[in-house]
């Protein structure tokens, strides 16, 4: 098999979300509205925020799927209805499984937000399996410093692995089906070539920099969101001041989906069901003293 040609680049929509924060959005746009088995991709901010600024998003619910967030810069505080609190630093990772449902809050940390300063983070839905969608919900907290890293030519390449593999270094975070989520760094001119299943859809998102993809090194710049085709391997070189991005892929559920706002299921009766289930209260809330 070939190495994987870059099929497509979509540059990310920007807008804003949950309180007015600022966002990077590749998928789902219209002009990629599916990328199998993830549901979403934003980059939250970077923005700056002067003390007592800072804004997240408040209470509201999940059902059918994982919200996976990647923290940079900044602190986040976690909160849900099973009652669990989680404060998120930089290069903190929380996998939560909505499954059946769960409500929470994702704000910045209170002592942050007095302080004021660089927010910078990821939010990454993932779907679950129709046969996962009810699972019972929870999170894999990945504190930075216990995140795996793969280094190759003497760290010129870096690899953080959320998910998956690189290089013979396994992730730590568990995923219902095959998944990989990694926080790549080349320098100027640093090549790697990683084999990726090829039953995987595959993507990269570049954030700081510029890196090169494919057979023919096509490049890509920050907000750059770049699909591979068919094929068993990734060739990546870093640009010339260097590049930064994430590696997404993982293999297509390839069930019927049906979305609204924060569930994500596979018929509009679930659809359905799921706000009946949040408004009567059947998700729980999160129990503040
Ligand atoms: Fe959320």
């Amino acid at each position: 098999m070939p190495i994987r040609p870059v099929d497509r680049v979509i540059a990310a929509n920007q807008q804003l979300e949950g309180e007015g924060f600022p966002i990077r959005r590749p998928f789902p746009t219209p002009a990629l509205m599916d990328f199998d088995p993830f549901l979403m991709l934003d980059e939250v901010g970077p923005v700056d925020y002067p003390p007592g600024r800072a804004l997240g998003a408040p209470d509201h619910p999940h059902r059918g799927f994982e919200t996976v967030s990647y923290v940079l810069s900044g602190e986040k505080l976690h909160e849900d209805s099973t009652g669990k609190t989680q404060l998120l630093r930089p290069g903190d990772v929380q996998w939560m499984t909505a499954g059946a449902g769960i409500v929470h809050s994702e704000l910045p940390s209170p002592a942050f937000k007095a302080a004021g300063g660089r927010a910078h983070s990821f939010q990454i839905w993932v779907n679950l399996p129709k046969a996962r969608k009810y699972a019972e919900p929870g999170y894999q907290h990945l504190p930075g410093d216990a995140t795996p890293v793969a280094e190759q030519d003497g760290g010129r390449i870096s690899v953080r692995v959320i998910a998956g593999a690189a290089f013979g270094v396994e992730a730590a975070i568990g995923t219902a089906t095959p998944v990989w989520l990694q926080d790549w760094r080349l320098a100027p001119g640093a090549e790697a070539e990683l084999p990726v299943p090829e039953d995987f859809n595959a993507a990269a998102y570049v954030f700081e920099g510029e890196a090169r993809f494919g057979p023919d090194r096509a490049s890509a710049g920050v907000g750059d969101f770049v699909v591979f085709g068919a094929g068993d391997r990734i060739v990546m070189r870093g640009g010339a001041g260097g590049g930064r991005f994430l590696l997404l892929a993982g293999a297509p559920l390839a069930e019927p989906v049906a979305r609204y706002g924060p569930f994500v299921m596979n018929t509009e009766a679930e659809l359905h069901a799921a706000f009946d289930d949040y408004r009567s209260g059947r998700m729980g809330v999160i129990a503040r003293s």
